[in-house]
């Protein structure tokens, strides 16, 4: 059995990036990352302080086991650093009886997921400042609560560096090149080779690997942090993260400093981004009125006026399903991006999956829905251009 250490570039330091290198470094690969901007960077798909984790999921009952995948390995990782980065308080779905909602319960009745609905009498009773309509379907999902990112980025990227990985910051990766002998990667105007290569540059994916043009849409997703009139209204021990799917939609998890709420709403008002590099990080006042005017409706316990507004960007496939998995490259280019809005719970199983492939040639871990082959061929030449 050859002893030589599979020597791996990972490209894009962000969410998967990170969990990718630890994953491979921890599993005994030669890891090099490169990072265009410094590690947990605010122009990232991760910035912004919480991310939320949910199990009964209603994008796809699919996921419940990558999530639980998902949710050992942070608490590994918050062993292996002696850092909490996943806090399970807890997550509300409100909605109607949709299909998302049927997803919701199909989650909790084939995956015995740890959430039952609440009824509304009682969710008024234990949420006093959390708006419910008649008609409501209220599930409280106890596998759920929020993650800190940027937090977790940092261990992961780390952890990694402690296992040996070597991190290049500051330095963006300006081409990939398969050919007989590796994968050849230019970044500063130096080539270096490559046994495989994992691709995780998020929002900026499509500029690496033009064949994701068109599949991965760049979107601009705004944030926004209010302050409670009552301190202790919203404190994060005892109000868990949100998301409602009708009569509107949106999202929330309690702030960070344990007095308010930050919300985002849905992605279908997020603006396209044409390109990632010209992001305008400014939030338009109309975007503002529009959080207001939730707030002002839904929120009385909350001051209606944001007191810190964001603007960060997503990539979003056209099935709202990631890409994960081969793709070309003689089968030694591997993909993790469009993780469409939902990505940072699922991290560290990305990263395990990358490392499945690159280790093993292909993963038990993933799941049909990420799989790159429903949009693209993928060939398996050596010779494939990627700048
Ligand atoms: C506002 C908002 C709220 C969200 N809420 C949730 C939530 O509650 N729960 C949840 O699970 N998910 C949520 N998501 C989704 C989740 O955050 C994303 O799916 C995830 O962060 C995407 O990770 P990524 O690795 O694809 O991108 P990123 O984290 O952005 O990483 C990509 C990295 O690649 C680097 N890079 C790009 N090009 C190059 C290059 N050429 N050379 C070197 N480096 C390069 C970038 O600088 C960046 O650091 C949310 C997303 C947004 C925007």
């Amino acid at each position: 059995m050859s002893t030589t250490k599979k020597r791996v570039a990972v490209i894009g330091l962000g969410t998967a990036g990170s969990m990718s290198a630890w994953r491979l470094a921890a599993r005994g690969a030669e890891v090099v990352g490169y990072e265009q901007f410094g590690i947990a960077h605010d122009r990232s798909a991760h910035a912004g302080e919480s991310r939320i984790f949910r199990t009964a999921y209603f994008e796809d009952p699919e996921y419940v086991p990558l999530l639980r995948t998902a949710k050992s390995l942070w608490r590994e990782l918050e062993g292996e650093t002696g850092t909490e980065l996943l806090a399970l308080r807890g997550n509300l779905m409100l909605g109607d009886s949709s299909s998302q909602m049927g997803n919701v319960s199909d989650s909790i009745d084939k995956f015995g997921v740890d959430a039952s609905v609440i009824p509304i009498e009682e969710a008024r009773h234990r949420w006093p400042h959390h708006p419910f309509h008649e008609g409501d379907v209220v599930v409280l999902d106890r596998e759920a609560g929020y993650l800190r990112p940027e937090l977790a980025v940092l261990q992961a990227a780390a952890r990694a560096q402690s296992l040996g990985a070597q991190l290049r910051t500051y330095t963006p990766v300006e081409g990939i090149e398969a050919k007989d002998d590796g994968v050849w990667v230019t970044a500063a105007g130096h080539s270096e080779r490559y046994d495989h290569v994992v691709v995780t540059t998020g929002p900026w994916a499509a500029k690496l690997l033009p064949e994701l043009a068109g599949l991965v849409d760049v979107r601009k997703a705004v944030s926004a942090w209010f302050v409670a009139k009552e301190r202790g209204a919203f404190d994060p021990a005892n109000f868990p993260c949100f998301i409602r799917t009708a009569p509107e939609e949106y999202y929330g998890l309690p702030a960070m400093d344990g007095n308010g709420l930050k919300l985002g709403l849905s992605g279908t008002v997020n603006r396209p981004v044409p390109d990632p590099d010209a992001l305008d990080r400014t939030v338009p006042i109309d975007e503002v009125q529009a959080f207001r005017e939730l707030v002002a409706q839904s929120f009385p316990a909350l001051y209606p006026d944001p007191v810190r507004v964001a603007a960060y960007m997503e990539g979003y496939t056209p099935d709202g399903h990631g890409i994960v998995g081969p793709l070309g490259g003689g089968e030694r280019l591997t993909v993790v991006t469009g993780l469409s809005g939902h990505g940072f719970k699922l991290a560290p199983a990305l990263g395990e999956i990358a490392a499945d492939y690159v280790l093993n040639g292909s993963s038990h871990n993933t799941i049909p829905l990420l799989s790159p082959e429903r949009f693209l061929a993928v060939p398996t030449s050596s010779t494939n251009q990627h700048h």
